[in-house]
């Protein structure tokens, strides 16, 4: 079936979809083997269409990443650090205190002694 230039370039986005009936894809086939210019725009299209692709599946890629409702690993992992990171100092302040409450108590008893030893020479 011979088509015209404009037919042509109306049914080039259904051809290109795979959703062109056989006669459809026929007949542009035919086309576009015959027209140059058509060819050209045809190939065009496709570029186009290919680079749209690429550039949606980015932008998909992109989103789902922004929006992904699971933590990666790599936050996990950054987080438990810093909880880790935050008991240990929180153990090491405990230690301090409980050895500094030690030497205080230790002082107090030595202070009591002493004052029993004074008491005892006078
Ligand atoms: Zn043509």
């Amino acid at each position: 079936m011979e088509i015209t230039c404009d037919i042509a370039m109306d049914l080039v986005d259904i051809y290109s979809s795979s959703m062109a009936s056989p006669d459809t894809v026929k007949a542009v086939r035919e086309h576009l083997r015959t027209c140059r210019s058509c060819r050209d725009f045809y190939s065009e299209y496709k570029a186009n269409l290919a680079e749209e692709k690429k550039k949606e599946e980015k932008n998909n890629r992109t989103f789902r990443t922004e929006s992904s409702p699971y933590v990666s690993e790599e936050i996990i992992s950054e987080s438990v650090k810093r909880l880790s990171k935050k008991l240990r100092t929180r153990r090491i302040v405990s230690n301090v205190v409980s050895i500094f409450s030690v030497i205080v108590g230790f002082i107090v008893l030595a202070k009591d002694i002493f004052d029993l030893i004074d008491e005892k020479d006078k």
